[in-house]
């Protein structure tokens, strides 16, 4: 059973892309909740509000040792900035859960416009590039050895900037691909949680 964050954001979409995908889905409020998943998908909405109900929930302890106790995680847009154990342009005190060793900067590609759409090319995601919806995104500006680049943007001025990754069980996308009907990132998280169930690796 893979969980989906629920305190804000594009919650319903990703319970049915993973649906779709072959999983089943959950929503995750409560500690007790986020106890019983196999694996954690963590939305895109706005980070400043997640971190600030992951806070009042008393959630953000426990999503910090279940990842580091290897509970598989796929972070999109704002769920790619609560990954991140850096964040450039945060809000005062902004906090995240992090697990990835990489730097996120918020609303990087919305200085110059606010959502746009490109293709990316995905290792291990098939062939065809994926059509990439991209709303107030943030970039990776750098990440560590352990971190294996997926994608990067291919359009404007800003092609060449990271904006997918994997760090063992743990991945994110500054795109929101629950909104496209492309089920393929789902369906690589949903491949990776079941073969860590199966502690396959
Ligand atoms: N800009 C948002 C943030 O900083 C993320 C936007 C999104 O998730 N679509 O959290």
């Amino acid at each position: 059973m893979i969980g989906v964050l629920a305190l804000q954001g594009d919650v319903r979409e990703h319970a049915r892309a993973l649906e779709a995908a072959g999983a089943r889905a959950t929503t995750v409020r409560r500690p007790e909740e986020l106890e019983r998943v196999d694996g954690l998908v963590l939305p895109g909405g706005e980070s400043t509000t997640m971190w600030r109900l992951a806070r009042t929930f008393d959630l953000l302890e426990p999503l910090r040792k279940r990842i580091e106790a290897g509970m598989p995680a796929y972070g999109s847009c704002a769920g790619m900035i609560m990954l991140a154990d850096r964040i450039r342009d945060g809000a005062d005190g902004q906090e995240t859960v992090g697990g990835i060793d990489m730097t996120v900067r918020r609303n990087a590609f919305g200085r110059q416009v606010d959502s746009f759409e490109s293709d990316v090319e995905l290792t291990g995601m098939g062939d065809t590039p994926y059509h990439a919806v991209f709303i107030r995104a943030p970039w990776v500006e750098a990440v560590g050895d352990s971190v294996e680049v997926l994608g990067r943007s291919e359009t404007g001025r800003n092609a060449g900037r990271i904006v997918a990754v994997r760090q063992g069980r743990l991945m994110a996308t500054a795109f929101h691909p629950e909104l496209t009907g492309d089920h393929r990132v789902h369906h690589y998280f949903a491949d990776l949680v079941r073969r860590a169930t199966k502690q396959e690796d």
